[in-house]
């Protein structure tokens, strides 16, 4: 879905809608869970910027509202996630700022994006806010041992001897070197 300024003159556009799983690629290592909510509502809000330079600017707030599962980082056990975020978001037109520099943009506006011509596109709006909701890193447990890397074994679950077995062998060549 895409928003222009256009759509929202001269009254304000409620969106209300259920995006599937699949309708945002998310990440490699998180998936949407069922579907997702998202309660917004989008406005045009006009930037006097100089009497005859007025930036079209659109205000999106709301909500997003669903469930995901993330891959544990270490041993890739699914882990379920919730997401129920409000936002609060300004886009300017792409290029607006350009000739500004990064320090123009103070810190209060540090909430801004910005749309091509082609509109806002809801699914990238949400794929950020969800990926900033959620850890960059997930984890199943703050001390999850992962995988065996020579066995594939998953030691939270079993121990497997792999590592007894290396320190068995490296002793071993050490005695065999010894022994001669
Ligand atoms: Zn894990
Ligand atoms: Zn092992």
């Amino acid at each position: 879905m895409r928003i222009t300024p256009d759509d929202l003159y001269p009254d304000p556009l409620d969106i209300d809608v259920t995006l599937q799983p699949g309708a945002v690629d998310y990440a490699l290592d998180l998936e949407q869970n069922g579907p997702l909510h998202v309660k917004a509502r989008a406005e045009r809000i006009e930037e006097h910027r100089g009497p005859k330079d007025v930036v079209l600017d659109i205000r999106l707030r709301g909500t997003v509202d669903g469930a995901f599962q993330a891959i544990c980082g270490r041993c890739t056990t699914p882990i379920p996630q919730r997401v129920s975020e409000s936002f609060d978001l300004i886009f300017r037109p792409s290029g607006t700022d350009a000739g500004l520099g990064e320090r123009a943009i103070t810190e209060a506006e540090t909430e801004i994006g910005y749309y091509e011509p082609s509109g806002l596109s809801l699914e990238d709006v949400v794929r950020e806010q969800v990926l900033l909701t959620l850890p960059e890193r997930a984890l199943c447990r703050e001390d999850c041992k992962g995988l065996c890397p020579h066995c594939g074994e998953n030691r939270n679950e079993r121990d497997c001897d792999c590592e007894s077995k290396q320190i068995d062998s490296r002793w071993n060549a050490l005695q065999g070197f010894s022994a001669n």
